[in-house]
């Protein structure tokens, strides 16, 4: 009889944090503080249950990190209210972060169409290289989509998290 065997937990702590900074325009300039709401979740894992304790403590104690690291990023991301333009390197990271996602689950959509490419190409049922190219398709297809979800959706949390202090921008030099 199977003997279920733990050989570990894993410890995740949630934490929300106001962080208080800058939103600075690479593109013009602009400079205004900012009120940023964010959460972040830290996990930890304690091996064989041992440290189970310092696991839970480590993760309580990283969450507070991870929320503001997240509202900094939120700050980078919101359009700045000047120009109205995004930060080129905070769009270009959020961009690669959601394409390498998609990607991972891309993978198996590629796999199956080449999959079926090969047996249409061994069986001489069916035109192989439109196969492939179905594959690669779906694949691309698939990035895109991952991406402009988490674009839409990570652009949308920032435009919520993040509160300009100054009303107007008559303060700002
Ligand atoms: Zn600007």
């Amino acid at each position: 009889m199977p003997v279920h065997v733990p050989i570990g937990a894993k410890y995740a702590a949630t934490s929300t944090e106001m962080v208080r900074t800058d939103f600075v325009c690479e593109k013009c300039g602009h400079r205004a503080p900012v009120e940023v709401v964010a959460s972040g979740t830290a996990i930890k894992e304690a091996p064989f249950f041992l440290f189970r304790k310092s696991a839970a403590d480590a993760a309580v104690a990283e969450a507070p990190e991870v929320a503001k690291r997240n509202a900094l990023n939120f700050t980078r991301l919101y359009p700045c209210p000047k120009c109205g333009k995004r930060q080129t390197k905070a769009v270009m990271v959020l961009i690669l972060g959601e394409a390498v996602i998609g990607a991972l689950i891309a993978l198996p959509v590629w796999l199956v169409g080449m999959f079926v490419g090969l047996v249409a190409f061994c069986t001489k049922d069916g035109p192989a290289y439109p196969m492939y190219l179905t594959g690669f398709a779906l694949a691309f297809l698939t990035i895109a989509l991952v991406v402009r979800r988490g674009y839409v959706k990570t652009t949308r949390l920032a435009q919520i998290a993040v509160e300009f202090l100054e009303a107007g921008e008559e303060g700002s030099k």
